[in-house]
């Protein structure tokens, strides 16, 4: 590895060695809606553990999209939404939660309870901004592309980097593609590449492992786009902003299956002068907002301010009770104040 400075605190690595030596059992828990990222370091510290003779199991609080069903040791994620007994024992069994890709726990979905009362330790790894300083440990970075990142520099900082092995690489270059939308955002730091280099030296086929996660939509899905792309996307062009909603009404038509909408967010950026993006997805009875834009225009704020959420500059994510027309137009409301910004 090119000697490019790593971004793990060393303090904390002996700490967290001290808190390996009282391990029973380790819950790794992804965050709610778990993506590519949250997946991929889940099972990459999976399968480390498993090296170092350490019992771990990843709980997730629901289901995960079906183009991450394909990565190693993918049988070794338990469901909670579906295998909640099974979630809970290894829950009560275990002495440390490690909550991977997230730092709240309001993000770890119905588990947000039983983790806050959890009496193990809980050690994050996230690469979120704002942390919660609600954990025994916290691995926090923002200036990684992912958790699957800094996942990478972990291990190697636990004086294990020649434990990474092709199945442990798959699933770091995985988080690292997705979060990154296969390295063309959020990935200007050299240091990325020369982690992505040592991964690839591990013989892992990156054109498989993009064409597994992007080239499998089914009809239905290709279909739904269109729609969207078509029908539902309405572009203010005043504020470089394109929004898209989909009612459950809709998302039936086209026999939606979870993950489907994943990345539909992203394509009104391509619309030339388009700067920021919204998805608004009615779900559970609620309305879930998906943020992206580009450059300097932080949609995290506007999450924040209206919408219940938070997250990235450049995505951010928000819920809100309110029904889908109203939620649009509070949106359309409040577009106004960020106007500025947008229209630099
Ligand atoms: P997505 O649009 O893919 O659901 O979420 C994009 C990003 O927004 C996530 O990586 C996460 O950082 C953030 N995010 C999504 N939903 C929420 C939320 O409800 N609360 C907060 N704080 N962040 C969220
Ligand atoms: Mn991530």
């Amino acid at each position: 590895m090119n000697n490019v400075k790593g971004r793990i605190n060393l303090e904390q690595i002996e700490e967290f060695k001290e808190m390996l030596k009282e391990v029973r059992q380790i819950a790794i828990v992804p965050h709610s809606g778990p993506d590519g990222d949250a997946i991929g370091s889940s099972l990459a510290l999976y399968q480390y553990f498993k090296k170092k003779g350490i019992a771990a199991r990843i709980i997730s609080p629901n289901e995960y999209p079906v183009f991450l069903r394909w990565l190693p040791q993918n049988a070794e994620v338990a469901v909670y939404t579906e295998q909640a007994d099974e979630c809970l024992k290894w829950l009560e069994n275990s002495n440390m939660i490690l909550m991977v890709d997230h730092n709240s726990y309001r993000r770890s979905g119905d588990l947000e309870e039983i983790l806050e009362k959890h009496p193990g330790k809980k050690v994050m790894i996230d690469h979120h901004p704002d942390p919660e300083s609600i954990l025994d440990l916290m691995f926090s970075e923002v200036a990684v592309s992912s958790t699957c990142e800094l996942v990478y520099e972990f291990i190697a900082a636990l004086g294990d980097g020649e434990l990474i092995d092709a199945g442990i690489a798959e699933c770091l270059y995985t988080g690292i593609m997705t979060d990154t939308g296969s390295l063309s955002y959020n990935s200007s730091d050299p240091r990325t590449y020369y982690i992505v280099a040592d991964l690839l030296s591990q013989g892992i086929d990156k054109a498989k492992i993009h064409s597994n996660v992007y080239d499998n939509y089914s009809a239905d899905r290709m279909k739904l786009l269109g729609y969207c792309l078509n029908d539902k996307m309405e572009v203010l062009e005043e504020y470089r902003t394109a929004i898209i909603t989909l009612t459950q009404e809709e998302l039936k038509k086209f026999n939606f299956k979870d993950g489907d909408t994943e990345g539909f967010v992203n394509y009104p950026l391509s619309i030339k002068g388009v700067v920021v993006s919204l998805i608004f997805i009615e779900k559970n009875g609620m309305v879930k907002i998906s943020f992206r834009s580009k450059g300097d225009v932080p949609v995290n704020m506007i999450a924040r301010e209206h919408f219940n959420g938070g997250g990235h500059i450049n995505a951010a994510g928000g819920r809100t009770d309110l029904s889908m027309q109203k939620a649009v137009a509070l949106f359309k409301e409040v577009l106004p104040e960020y106007k500025n910004i947008i229209v630099e």
